[in-house]
């Protein structure tokens, strides 16, 4: 069933899930590296290479021994110098988010629920979701832009959200392990909260799996932190041309950081959701499914829930719901390209 030719897809993830490997956080936390204090971000991204070299992967839990300081607290560390300088993403805001706020806005992490999702692949599901606040994508579709655009819609964050407190949403994810499959960090997007996403890791000390359910317009550093961390990319791939990323989620270099990120990953457990939008099959749908089927080897979730919300009603091109022939030139596509859609 996850396989594409003789490729096995998801595999680890699955073993992760299944309580058979131990998760890549828990292996980070067994990776040692020298004390850290007072150095500069430059040593301490030597540092992280250095430690980057020596992950690999442990094939019994029981050889997980963790110790400090280790790879983990060095990843935090860097990040808490990112969120003082902050280019988490590609809009590279470079502000100090203790003092003033980037494009995103975001300050504090807050997260609007979290719970058992079974509302997600059947590979997923239970899933444990955490909603977070807040977005670096200003999509005028937005189908959950309650949570995703309360900062550019300058809602009171405290009315509608609560505070992220790291050791107590720790505990949860231990509890809520008993049923889910895996932990899975969302929004709006996790990208604006990396540094709290792996502080809340430190004190996680169960296995399981991290799944990282993104826009995928993280920088190259965020990447290099998340590498390590995720144990399956669930990427969300909009668009197929940067015009209809500009027009629609105000988004500049849509796809050159989105196909590079996807190629940073290229081998790891990955599932593609695209949302087929009414009057997007050729500039958008086509041209993501033939590079997905050219370069990646990966799951995708072919989805037709496309409602117009938020502000779509303002663009003629997208103030409908698909109609049948879209949906099924968007299968075709799939299979045109070779994809793999059984998830
Ligand atoms: S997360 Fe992205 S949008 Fe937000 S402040 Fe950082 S670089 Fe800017």
């Amino acid at each position: 069933m996850y396989s594409i030719g003789e490729k096995m897809l998801l595999e680890r993830y699955l073993k992760v899930s299944e309580n058979k490997l131990p998760a890549k956080f828990l292996i980070s936390k067994s990776i040692k590296v020298d004390n850290f204090a007072k150095k500069d971000i430059d040593e301490l991204w030597e540092m992280h290479k250095n430690a980057m070299d020596e992950f690999k992967e442990t094939t019994n839990i029981k050889d997980i021994k963790i110790t400090h300081p280790n790879l983990l607290d060095l990843k935090i560390e860097i990040a808490k110098k990112i969120f003082e300088n902050c280019h988490f993403c590609e809009h590279k805001c470079y502000v100090n988010r203790k003092k003033e706020l980037g494009f995103c806005k975001i300050g504090e992490s807050y997260y609007s629920s979290e719970f058992l999702h079974y509302g997600e692949e059947d590979v997923l599901i239970p899933s444990h979701t955490i909603f977070f606040c807040g977005c670096n994508f200003k999509c005028v579709f937005c189908q959950n832009w309650e949570i995703s655009q309360i900062y550019f819609e300058n809602l009171p964050v405290e009315n509608y959200c609560k505070k992220v407190n790291r050791k107590l949403m720790a505990k949860i994810i231990e509890e809520k392990r008993a049923i889910s499959k895996n932990v899975n960090f969302v929004g709006g997007e996790p990208t604006p909260h990396l540094l709290t996403i792996l502080e809340i890791l430190r004190h996680v000390n169960v296995n399981i799996p991290v799944v990282w359910n993104s826009n995928m317009y993280m920088s190259e550093e965020a990447m290099h932190l998340l590498d390590g961390v995720v144990d399956l990319w669930l990427s969300d791939f909009k668009f197929g041309n940067d015009r209809c990323a500009e027009r629609l989620s105000k988004i500049k270099n849509y796809c050159k950081v989105v196909k590079r990120n996807h190629l940073m990953i290229k081998g790891e457990d990955i599932i593609i959701r695209h949302l087929v939008m009414p009057n997007h099959l050729e500039c958008c749908t086509e041209r993501i499914f033939k590079w997905i089927g050219k370069h990646l080897d990966a799951k995708v979730n072919v989805m037709f829930q496309y409602r117009p919300e938020y502000k779509a009603i303002l663009y003629e091109d997208i103030d409908r719901a698909l109609n049948h022939e879209e949906m099924a030139k968007a299968l075709l596509l799939a299979k045109k390209y070779g994809l793999d859609t059984d998830i």
